[in-house]
């Protein structure tokens, strides 16, 4: 009896893993992190609050205090290039107990002023402290947010099934990070109802490295992570928009073939086959046969 259908998400090329980081605030401390993200060769996406781009304060937080300067517009559009950069609130406002309309007016605010800045549509979201409510998910989906990042740890490698409430995998200091690492690098059995792919999201501050002194830990953990043929490395827009056009498909009736509507290529396999195939953009593809069980 043919129990599995191959029509599970695979990343590109037929990739089993993604890597992504998510970094808050748009602060000076990003420079240093971008710098190393970008020797080897990670991508991430930095969520910024343009009403308050140039402002100096300092942080503590229960740990050292320590600058908590926001760059300025002219800086953010040079220094997050080659990154996506996503909204985080115009103000960075709590929205939980807010009423819609001002959840709209700092989510559409937000939205305007990066827009104004780099030109192109900016639907991504971070939740500044992580916190939503009903109404502030309301207010996501009326504002054209394709998704929302909360500070939830999975400790899990698996993708969102509702891309407005995205919960990383872990902080970048949460104790079991290496553990986690190697268990997303390592080939053994991966089984989700999803997908049998696996997403490690690691999320954060730039200013927590200078707070707690330990920039080395973060370089060793990407320095473990990057540079393999098999992880794809990708924003978080990268991975939500790839995820949305794989949810696009069309299948037959008889589930054998799938067509694929959007403009990127889909990838797609199953969880018992390391065969996969592609599903161009709009064309069609037959799917790796179901073995029997
Ligand atoms: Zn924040």
């Amino acid at each position: 009896m043919s129990l599995q259908i191959n029509d599970r998400m695979l990343f590109p090329q037929g990739r089993r893993k993604a890597f992504t980081l998510s970094y808050d605030d748009g602060i000076t401390q990003d420079r240093r992190l971008i710098a190393m993200l970008d020797k080897y060769g990670v991508k991430a996406t930095f969520n910024l609050n343009p009403g308050l781009f140039g402002q100096h304060g300092t942080v503590a937080a229960g740990k050292k205090e320590v600058p908590h300067i926001k760059v300025t517009a002219e800086e953010a559009a040079q220094l997050y290039a080659g990154h996506e950069v996503a909204a985080h609130g115009q103000y960075h406002s709590c929205m939980v107990g807010m009423d819609s309309v001002r959840c709209v007016e700092e989510i559409l605010e937000s939205r305007k002023g990066l827009e104004k800045l780099l030109g192109r549509p900016v639907t991504g979201f971070a939740y500044a402290f992580g916190a939503y409510d009903q109404t502030t998910l309301a207010a996501m989906a009326a504002c054209g947010i394709s998704y929302g990042r909360t500070i939830t740890s999975t400790h899990k490698f698996e993708i969102p099934g509702n891309f407005l409430t995205w919960d990383p995998t872990c902080h970048h200091n949460d104790e079991t990070i290496f553990d986690l690492a190697e268990e997303f690098l390592s080939d053994g059995f991966y089984f989700s109802l999803l997908s049998p792919a696996k997403l490690f999201y690691i999320w954060g501050h730039s200013y927590e490295f200078d707070q707690c002194d330990n920039w080395d830990h973060m370089e060793k953990l990407v320095k473990m992570v990057a540079g393999r043929d098999d992880v794809w490395y990708a924003t978080n827009g990268e991975i939500q928009a790839y995820t949305e056009a794989y949810r696009r498909l069309i299948y037959s009736a008889d589930s054998a073939v799938a067509y694929n509507p959007s403009a990127i290529p889909v990838y797609l396999g199953g969880t018992f086959t390391k065969e996969f195939i592609m599903v161009p953009p709009g064309g069609t593809a037959r799917l790796v046969p179901p073995i029997d069980m």
